[in-house]
């Protein structure tokens, strides 16, 4: 059920407006001050509000104001309905937020008419909202490994980057790349490299123990760690469980030059959140990944 907020500083103005919405079979929530629709609509977006504008304390406008930086993108219609109208106010209304103007005394029919149309509004945004959601889960998900693709990583990293370059925390990049997989691909076949990639990013994702590090596939057969609030000591235990989990997993192959299993090898580094940018920190795991890879693959560098 719709669920539509009346904010109005005179009781009987409240009762009539929400009598008025009854045929909308909504439910409604009543307010005396902005203040108090505030407070509602923190606790619970609702589809619709509708608002008078000369209150004591937050005026209509102020109220509009507020909760439009309080939902930010998320659309909710309002609908002023006030004795003040002339132009002035009308075009400040709509200016600072607002969607409609309508004034006292209105028609029953014309309320609820209006009321119905900003409903039908709201429900084409909630639908978008969930879509566009969904889209997004979908452009962030490799659909090979069931785990995040590298847009996701990218996202998450610069969500990661802000929030620890502010409480000036440990932010941790490693880079993990299969050893010999040009091998397994050319022996194995290539449906069997797919396999072996799948099971190459559960075998990883049950290594990572905390729900806030993030595993992602970055491209081929590298894998991207993203480890939050994590110095290099304590990143350097992590990438020696994976190299573990990766030989408890004891995927065959028969040829690599390292082992008789499928083997990773990982590149760490620390990311210097006020002087770099995130590419540099990519660089640099990159080139201890490098260096793990010359010191004979299935180990740690950085
Ligand atoms: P190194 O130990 O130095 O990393 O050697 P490597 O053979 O793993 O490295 P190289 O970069 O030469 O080869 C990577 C291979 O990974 C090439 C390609 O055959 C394979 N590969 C990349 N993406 C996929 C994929 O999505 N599926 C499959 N089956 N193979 C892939
Ligand atoms: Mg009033
Ligand atoms: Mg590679
Ligand atoms: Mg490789």
């Amino acid at each position: 059920m719709p669920q539509v907020i009346v904010v109005d500083d005179s009781r009987t103005q409240r009762r009539i407006v929400s009598e008025y919405l009854r045929p909308l079979n909504c439910d409604i929530v009543l307010c005396e001050s902005g203040q108090e629709a505030l407070i509602t609509v923190s606790e619970r977006i609702p589809d619709l509000i509708i608002l008078d504008v000369e209150m004591p304390g937050l005026s209509g406008f102020d109220t509009c104001k507020a909760i439009r930086g309080f939902l930010q993108e998320h659309w909710v219609p309002i609908i002023y309905l006030t004795g003040r109208s002339n132009p002035e106010d009308v075009v400040e209304g709509l200016n600072v937020g607002g969607d409609t103007y309508l004034s006292k005394p209105v028609h029953k029919d014309v309320l609820s008419a209006i009321a119905k149309a900003m409903l039908r509004l709201s429900s084409i945004q909630a639908e978008l909202m969930s879509a566009n959601k969904k889209l997004d889960e979908v452009a962030h998900f490799d659909v090979l490994t069931q785990i995040m693709n590298r847009r996701g990583y990218e996202d998450m990293l610069m969500r990661y980057w802000k929030d620890h370059r502010r409480r000036n925390a440990d932010l941790t990049v490693m880079l993990m790349d299969i050893d010999n997989f040009k091998k397994y691909n050319d022996n194995y076949g290539h449906i069997q490299g797919d396999q072996c990639l799948r099971q190459v990013a559960q075998t990883l994702k049950q290594a990572l123990k905390r729900p806030i590090d993030v595993l992602a596939r970055y491209g081929g057969e590298e894998f991207v760690v993203l480890l939050p609030d994590t110095a290099i000591d304590g990143a350097v235990k992590v990438a020696q469980r994976f190299i573990d989990a990766m030989s408890e997993a004891n995927i065959p192959h028969a040829f690599s030059d390292c082992q008789p299993h499928v083997t990773v090898s990982i590149g760490l580094t620390h990311a210097k959140l006020e002087s770099e940018t995130s590419k540099d920190v990519l660089e640099r795991a990159d080139k201890a990944l490098y260096q793990a890879k010359e010191a004979g693959r299935n180990c740690v560098r950085y």
